[in-house]
This record gives C-alpha cells, sequence and structure tokens, in this order.
C-alpha cells in the first residue's frame, strides 16, 4: 500500500513544488472526471482489467501528498499543545481553509475544491495520522455539513452557506440530546410555526466543533403529532438570538476538538432557512450518517496506521537482549497481526467509499467499515504501547494520545451495537428469499 503511495503519489508530489491551494486549479479541471473512472484507466493503463481498490487517480494521489505534507508542517507542531489545552490553534483552522480541505467537494462556483467523496476519504485518514482531532473537523465539514447543504440547499442558501463553509465557517451537525442518542429521532426539541419563522426551543448535547462554528445544521420536531416524521432540519447561524453553547466537555481522548451542550432558548429562525423539506429531516440525518461513517472509518483507519507509523522504527531500534526486540518472533507475530487488520481495515473502508461513489448500495458496507475500524484502532494504538514498553505509557510519544483518541470510534456517528444492529438488518434481508 505504502509503495503504491509512494509510486503514485509520490510522482506527482515531485511535480509539484506549488502550494495546495495553488493546485487547486488542476483539481478543478480534473473533477469532471469520476475517481473511480480515473482510477480504472490509470489501471487499464497497467494492463489490469479491474483495478485494485488502492489503486488512486493522479487527483486523489496528489491530494494525499499534499495533504501529509500540510499535516506534518502545519498540524504535527501544534497536536501535543492542543491536546493538553483542550484547544484546536486558530492557525490550524485557517490552515485547513486556505489548503482547500474544508470544501473538498463543494463546486469551485461556491468556492469549493470540486473534488470527490473519495478524496475527502483519504484526507480524512491522512489528517487523522497526524492528529485525529483535526481530522474530525474536517470529516464532519465535508461528509455531514457541506453534503447536506450542496444536497438540499436552494440556490440563496448555496450562495450564502456553501461560500462560507468553503473559504473560512466551521459547521456543527446538531442531532444528539441528552435522552436521545442511539435513539436519535425520540428527540425532544421543538419547532413552532408562526407566520414566516419558526421558534425552536429544546437543547442538543454533544455537539463537535460547537466552539468554533459559525453555522449549525439543527434537527427540531416541527410537527409532534406526527412523530419522527416531523423532523425538519434548520439552518442556523451562530450569532442567532437565543442560542447558547455551553461550556466543553472535558474528555478521554479528542481533546482538541471541542464538544459542547446547545440551548435554544426561543431561537427564532427564519423559514427560508430550513433545509430541504419539512419533516424530511430524519431521512436527511440517516443519510449523512450512513455516509459519515465511512469518514469515521477513515478517521479510525489514519488515526491506527499513524500509531502503528511511529511505533514500528522504534521496535527497530530498541535492543534488549542483544538484539532488535523487532526480531523476537514474539513482536513479529504480533506486528505482522495487526498490519494484518490495518490492511482489511483499508479495503473495507476504501471499498464502501467507492460504492458510495458509483452510486450502488453501501449501507451495509459502512457499518461493517465503521466497526471493524474502530476495532482495528483499538487493538493498534493498545499493542503499540506495549511494544514501546515503558515509554509507550508516557507523555514523551503521542502513542498514549493515539490511545486515547481512539475510544470514541465506537461511539459516535452510531455505537457499535447500532453498527452491528444495522448490518444485521440487512443480513436478515439478504436471506428473504
Ligand atoms: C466526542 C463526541 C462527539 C460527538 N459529536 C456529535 C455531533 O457532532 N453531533 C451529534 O448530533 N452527536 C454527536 N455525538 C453524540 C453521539 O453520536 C452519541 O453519543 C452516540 O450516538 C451514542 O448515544 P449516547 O451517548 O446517548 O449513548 P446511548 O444511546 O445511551 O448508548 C449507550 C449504550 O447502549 C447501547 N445501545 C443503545 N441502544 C441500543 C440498541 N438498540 N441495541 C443495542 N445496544 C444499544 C449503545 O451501543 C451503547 O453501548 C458525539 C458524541 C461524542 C462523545
Amino acid at each position: 500500500m505504502a509503495a503504491s503511495l509512494m509510486r503514485i503519489g509520490g510522482k506527482v508530489g515531485r511535480q509539484l513544488s506549488r502550494s495546495w491551494s495553488v493546485c487547486q486549479v488542476g483539481l478543478r479541471n480534473a473533477a469532471s472526471q469520476s475517481a473511480r473512472d480515473a482510477a480504472a484507466e490509470q489501471a487499464s493503463g497497467l494492463g489490469m482489467p479491474f483495478p485494485p481498490l488502492q489503486t488512486f487517480s493522479e487527483e486523489e494521489g496528489m491530494m494525499m501528498d499534499a495533504v501529509k505534507k500540510f499535516a506534518q508542517e502545519r498540524i504535527a507542531p501544534f497536536v501535543s499543545k492542543m491536546d493538553e489545552n483542550s484547544k484546536m490553534d486558530d492557525e490550524v483552522i485557517r490552515g485547513l481553509f486556505e489548503q482547500g480541505l474544508m470544501g473538498i467537494e463543494i463546486d469551485p462556483a461556491y468556492g469549493g475544491t470540486g473534488s470527490s467523496f473519495f478524496s475527502s476519504i483519504l484526507v480524512i485518514e491522512e489528517l487523522a495520522k497526524v492528529d485525529p482531532s483535526v481530522s474530525v473537523l474536517c470529516d464532519i465539514q465535508n461528509t455531514l455539513i457541506n453534503t447536506l447543504v450542496t444536497k438540499l440547499g436552494t440556490e440563496e442558501q448555496k450562495e450564502k452557506y456553501l461560500t462560507r463553509l468553503s473559504t473560512d465557517t466551521v459547521g456543527s451537525f446538531c442531532l444528539s440530546e441528552a435522552e436521545s442518542g442511539s435513539d436519535a429521532f425520540a428527540m425532544k426539541t421543538r419547532a413552532d410555526k408562526h407566520q414566516d419563522y419558526y421558534i425552536i426551543n429544546g437543547s442538543k448535547m454533544w455537539i463537535s466543533n460547537a466552539e468554533q462554528a459559525g453555522v449549525f445544521l439543527v434537527m427540531a420536531n416541527a410537527d409532534h403529532s406526527a412523530g419522527y416524521r416531523g423532523i425538519t432540519c434548520f439552518i442556523v447561524d451562530r450569532e442567532t438570538e437565543g442560542l447558547h453553547i455551553g461550556r466543553k466537555e472535558n474528555k478521554l481522548g479528542l481533546r482538541a476538538s471541542s464538544t459542547c451542550p446547545l440551548n435554544f432558548d426561543n431561537l427564532k429562525v427564519p423559514e427560508k432557512n430550513i433545509l430541504g423539506k419539512v419533516g424530511h429531516g430524519y431521512k436527511y440525518a440517516i443519510g449523512m450518517l450512513n455516509e459519515g461513517r465511512i469518514g469515521i472509518a477513515a478517521q479510525m483507519l489514519g488515526l491506527a496506521q499513524g500509531c502503528f507509523d511511529q511505533t514500528v522504527p522504534y521496535t527497530r531500534q530498541r535492543i534488549q537482549f542483544g538484539k532488535r526486540i523487532f526480531d523476537f518472533q514474539g513482536m513479529q507475530h504480533q506486528i505482522s497481526h495487526v498490519a494484518t487488520q490495518l490492511e482489511a481495515a483499508r479495503l473495507l473502508t476504501y471499498n464502501a467509499a467507492r460504492l458510495k461513489e458509483a452510486g450502488r448500495p453501501f449501507i451495509k458496507e459502512a457499518c461493517m467499515a465503521k466497526y471493524f475500524a474502530a476495532e482495528v484502532a483499538t487493538l493498534a494504538t493498545s499493542k503499540c504501547i506495549e511494544w514501546m514498553g515503558g515509554v509507550g505509557f508516557t507523555k514523551d510519544y503521542p502513542i498514549e494520545k493515539f490511545y486515547r483518541d481512539c475510544k470514541i470510534g465506537t461511539i459516535y456517528e452510531g455505537t457499535t451495537n447500532i453498527q452491528l444492529s444495522t448490518i444485521a438488518k440487512h443480513l436478515d434481508k439478504q436471506y428473504d428469499n
């Protein structure tokens, strides 16, 4: 895998002496051809009838190279401090916007990069290798917020919000409440209609990036008599009177990513800020989270790979009993086992992303990818600490942070149990006939 990345991405990377923002022009031109077509074309050029799953288009390779460089130069120096202070550095967020990484699939007409879903997945993975908190900021923006506004927005909404989301405004996705987590559609937040506006009352919990967000996509029930079929998606600007952002949670991991409760106290939202149709919010949330899960799988995959990449070199240098600890068979078997799990997680994740991009059914595969990648991240980070011995347990190395950061993969955007239940639902249907 690394070799093919280096080969495809490396070649492109060497041609690039420009910054990522400059090379977006090239990406815009390339974006008209689907990533899958490009990958297939590339593979057929190599005499292969079907491209291996880890074949990347030129655009994708270029994206990976540029993000890798960006993450090393402009994120890595801040990671430890951001974790310690529980605060994302403004400079890091500014960098993500400058590089076009907050509007990856947004049409260039609205200031976006005009690239593909698969490219977003690769970006999320690359960022997570360095900092999973930065990765989730980029993930939510691209796979949930931008996609919802792009798919459902009126021209006026797109003009107003996509231009901001691609250039300087972070978005938050607000579904969960204190009493409705896995059972998200049991939400209590309500929206009552008055002339040409709605009044929203209620609260949300666990809202990622709320500290930085300038715009919130809020799910609220506009018709309680219809049950979940009343759930509607509203676009809420940060400055809206009645929106209160609570103190951020003090978390085990992903500490640089803000997670806050929100309170809506007679929040007045104009009717024109409804995204999509009244009562269709539950459909939009389900649809987006299905896609979003591939993003979380990529985050977990990147996190596990980043941790592994930091650890294996140590095992090749550390001498005990007169030889490298890597040379003990007991170590080699464990390292090979984790490397194989990582490869499997990557294949599941890329397959789900390629299926989604090809317009084929992908929900079961997305759940499998998220479930499995979170398990692999848990295994890999735990093993990496053990392979490093005592130093792995200290903050002198980033391994303990990856270990803390990975736990969220089994919780958000649907817990592991919820992924397994959805997989089972699909299997049940599959065996109907
Ligand atoms: C750091 C962080 C960031 C988050 N970011 C966001 C965000 O940006 N926006 C947002 O809307 N939400 C966000 N969330 C919320 C997240 O999606 C929920 O925490 C998650 O869906 C689980 O809900 P819960 O915490 O209420 O757990 P619960 O639903 O109470 O689950 C507790 C346990 O019960 C199990 N369980 C529940 N129902 C079932 C069932 N039917 N079958 C089997 N087991 C079941 C679960 O698997 C879990 O093990 C975030 C959460 C965290 C911690």
